[in-house]
């Protein structure tokens, strides 16, 4: 085999390479639980109570003891009635109560029997204190319909790590402990900006030679999905001094500068000099595709002489992403994000992947590991979008993820391959 491979570096390696220099933010800040979704916890947090805090039903029925039920048909009284949110009194041997869904079990029944399973006869009119009684047609077993005090969560157990990302099921766990507020990771300051004389922006006219700038809503829409605080410096003249002075202002707030377009080495490429001359930067040359050119460095802030900003280190991260903008969207997914992750103190940043059935052939090979758009059909297997060329952002549009293709490898009709659907790239 040819050694062309030799200059390329895996994306394995790359990513290790870029985990091993995350320095994770350390502020900590205090939110409402309401206001946390996004967030990622700072520390564990542990239940103080059972959840749920005492037995109660999963059904609307009748409470009984299942010793009075014993002969497969009993008729009883309804000595009282329980609503979510009430207490109860012990329930009298040979009587029933009447209960509603998340009421507390009263002392002395053990199961639910739910009141499709029972026949309601009201107290006769003329009777004054006259009860109403059922008939129940069924052997309850001890327990049935009954959700057990601290089921879900014991107390004093820990029910959410630090690192953990807070999404809505997470938010409602920490509610059902009773917690107001969570100390989270403050939220990470990205800069950005788009290298491209040919560039301009939606509601301008197109001049000829000129296209517009997707990538600027590619960007700022994933890391809107991140929560970050975003600065957009919008579109970069390609000069050498219009990348410093837009790397030096981004410098002095962000933990991160990102960029699109600009990273391959020809002379209208100015990321590589211009944050050499601001800092250092690695240019890798990736066995992805989309994508192959990134670059990834450091540039020093200005001396400020002052406290302006509590900030951790006295440079931010520098990434630079490739300008088509698939290879922008895939980079990200597979570089950023988990980057970006990390600085939080998120643990777990490897997308979860899922074999698949290929409904395609793939007969050409690449020398490098592909990211192919694909979609998931209703047959349960995946379909291939036709243009797979990192210029052409329908392949994005029309998929519903990417399929991990090793290097060197073909793809049979009906093989097994790995899936990674968007909801774990660009999340
Ligand atoms: P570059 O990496 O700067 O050589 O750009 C590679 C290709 O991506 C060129 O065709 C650029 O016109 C295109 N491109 C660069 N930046 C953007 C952008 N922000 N939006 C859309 N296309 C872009
Ligand atoms: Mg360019």
């Amino acid at each position: 085999m040819m050694n062309q491979n030799r200059s390329l570096i895996s994306v394995t390696e790359a990513l290790e390479q870029l985990l091993a220099a995350v320095r994770p933010v350390q502020q900590v800040e205090v939110v409402r639980t309401l206001e946390a979704n996004g967030r990622v916890l700072a520390s564990d947090q542990y239940s103080l109570l059972d959840v749920p805090p005492r037995d109660n039903t999963q059904m609307d029925g009748y409470a009984v003891r299942t010793a009075d039920c014993v002969s497969g048909t009993a008729r009883m009284p309804v000595s009282q009635r329980i609503p979510a949110g009430h207490v109860g009194e012990p329930l009298q041997a040979g009587t029933v109560a009447r209960i509603f869904t998340g009421a507390m079990i009263p002392e002395g029944a053990d199961a639910v029997v739910m009141q499709e399973q029972c026949e309601f006869e009201p107290a006769a009119a003329d009777e004054t204190n006259g009860l109403d009684h059922v008939t129940i047609r069924h052997q309850p077993k001890s327990g049935e319909w009954i959700r057990r005090a601290g089921e879900d969560i014991r107390a004093k157990s820990v029910i959410l790590p630090a690192g953990a990302r807070l999404h809505p099921q997470q938010l409602g766990m920490a509610a059902s402990v009773g917690l107001a507020e969570l100390p989270v990771v403050r939220r990470l300051r990205v800069g950005v900006f788009y290298t491209g004389d040919e560039l301009a922006m939606p509601g301008e006219q197109l001049k000829p030679g000129a296209i517009y700038n997707s990538n600027r809503f590619i960007l700022h829409g994933l890391l809107q999905n991140f929560g970050c605080e975003i600065e957009d410096y919008g579109i970069v003249p390609d000069t050498l001094e219009a990348t410093r002075g837009t790397l030096r202002r981004a410098a002095e707030r962000n933990d991160l500068i990102i960029t699109s377009g600009g990273v391959s080495v020809g002379e209208e490429d100015h990321i590589k000099p211009a944050v050499e001359a601001e800092g250092h930067i690695n240019m890798w040359q990736i066995s992805v595709k989309p994508g192959k050119p990134l670059a990834f460095g450091e540039v020093r802030r200005p001396e400020t002489g002052g406290t302006t900003q509590a900030q951790d280190n006295d440079t931010a991260f520098f990434l630079g992403l490739p300008g088509n903008p698939v290879s922008s969207l895939v980079t990200f997914a597979l570089f950023v994000r988990p980057f970006m992750l990390r600085l939080q103190g998120v643990a777990d940043v490897i997308p979860k992947r899922y074999p698949m059935r290929a409904d395609f052939v793939l007969d050409k090979k690449d020398r490098r590991n592909e990211f192919l758009r694909a979609r998931v059909n209703a047959e349960g297997g995946l379909d291939l979008f036709s243009n797979q060329s990192s210029g052409v952002l329908t392949s994005a549009v029309w998929s519903d993820g990417l399929i991990d293709n090793p290097a060197e490898t073909t793809i049979a009709q009906g093989e097994l391959v790995q899936f990674i659907p968007f909801s774990e790239l660009l999340f």
